[in-house]
């Protein structure tokens, strides 16, 4: 018998759900995170007492009954809602696409007339959309397409939106009123005391080991447990026999600021092609903070190279191919589960994630 039924490879929010789950069930696990730290990309740090997002802006959303009530177990959630704006050309504009937006662009008042501006445009895309490019336009015109979509959508992937996959702006919301609500989720929020304490209370008891690179090391730590819950890159941990899955990385620049606010809304984009960022978050409006300093992160995008942290999967066709290639090979490894959004290649949001998990772990003790 092996020391631990799992060995968990990622502290993320994935790895972290997984190994609670099967700890409350008496399962032995080993959890094994190669930073210095738990949480993956929802870890935050204190700041000037300011809860500083230190991977991006993670903003919790779910329409799933039983995943929010499963956060909401381990801690309390405010009732922030995501209002992000579009910086274009040094004007403000909201964000998602609803009628505040059509009516600083076109000028219109009614959804009648927006729809009538928006159809006259769309007009140009015969047939299902082929393309980020296409879909975009088949939103929400070739307009908004120009000022608020291409150089945002562009700089964020490093490829052209002609190159990139429909799904991505699906994500989205249209809307015909005056609603700048990002999501269309039922439930929204930001925990009150910051993501690591949900991620803290989902590892309670649970034992940890940091700065420890498991593929340094693979046979060794597959020695120790009866199976493995994978939550790194797929290619990697085949050492990308079949070549590299393509990720897109960032690189955050964040700076304390001896103000009040810097400006008037947690998320602002900069959605010009020639600003090298993307967007600057001002991490006290995601807790409605009134401390008198601020913090405030620039996110450029970045390539990913071997050895930088991969954030984003780029599903385009060839990156979906070959990651069908990698998950025949990990069909082949019995003993292992891939998790999570790079050991699935797939965009997921923080709830999909915990869904995920949860699914797995349920798989898993039906087996038995
Ligand atoms: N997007 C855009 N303009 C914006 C914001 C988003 O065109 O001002 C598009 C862009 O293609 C982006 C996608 O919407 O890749 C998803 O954006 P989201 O903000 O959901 O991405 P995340 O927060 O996951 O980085």
């Amino acid at each position: 018998m092996k020391q631990y039924d799992y060995l968990i490879v990622g502290a993320g929010l994935f790895g972290a759900v997984f190994a609670h789950e099967m700890k409350k069930q008496g399962k032995r696990c080993l959890v094994l995170e190669k930073r210095n730290h738990t949480g993956g990309n929802i870890y935050c740090e204190k700041v000037e007492d300011i809860t500083v997002h230190k991977y991006g802006a993670h903003i919790f959303h779910t329409s799933n009954e039983r995943v929010w009530n499963y956060v909401n177990s381990f801690c309390e959630f405010n009732n922030f809602i995501n209002t992000p704006m579009a910086n274009f050309e040094g004007k403000l504009y909201n964000l998602p696409f609803n009628m505040n937006t059509f009516s600083q662009i076109f000028g219109v008042t009614t959804p009648e007339e927006a729809k009538a501006i928006i159809e006259e445009q769309r007009s140009e895309i015969k047939g299902e959309p082929k393309n980020l490019e296409e879909q975009a336009i088949s939103l929400v015109g070739r307009e908004i397409y120009t000022k608020l979509v291409k150089g945002y959508t562009e700089k964020q992937w490093g490829r052209d939106c002609k190159d990139l996959p429909a799904f991505i702006i699906k994500r989205l919301p249209v809307r015909y009123t005056y609603d700048n609500n990002y999501f269309n989720d039922t439930y929204q929020g930001i925990p009150v005391n910051s993501y690591n304490q949900l991620i803290d209370k989902l590892l309670d008891g649970v034992e940890v080991r940091l700065n420890t690179d498991f593929l340094a090391d693979k046979d060794y730590y597959l020695s120790l447990a009866e199976k493995c819950v994978y939550t790194g890159t797929i290619d990697g941990y085949f050492d990308y026999a079949l070549g590299n899955l393509d990720y897109r990385s960032l690189r955050f620049e964040t700076e304390t600021l001896d103000m009040q606010e810097f400006q008037p809304v947690a998320v602002v984009n900069y959605n010009e092609r020639q600003i090298p960022y993307t967007r600057i978050i001002e991490h006290k409006h995601f807790e409605f903070g009134k401390q008198e300093k601020t913090v405030i992160t620039r996110e450029y995008p970045a390539n990913w190279e071997k050895g930088d942290e991969p954030y984003y999967p780029v599903n385009d066709d060839r990156n979906n191919a070959l990651y069908e290639q990698y998950k025949a090979l990990a069909e082949n490894e019995k003993n292992v589960i891939f998790g999570g959004r790079l050991g699935q290649y797939k965009y997921f949001d923080m709830d999909k994630c915990i869904e995920s998990a949860l699914e797995f772990c349920e798989k898993e003790l039906s087996n038995e």
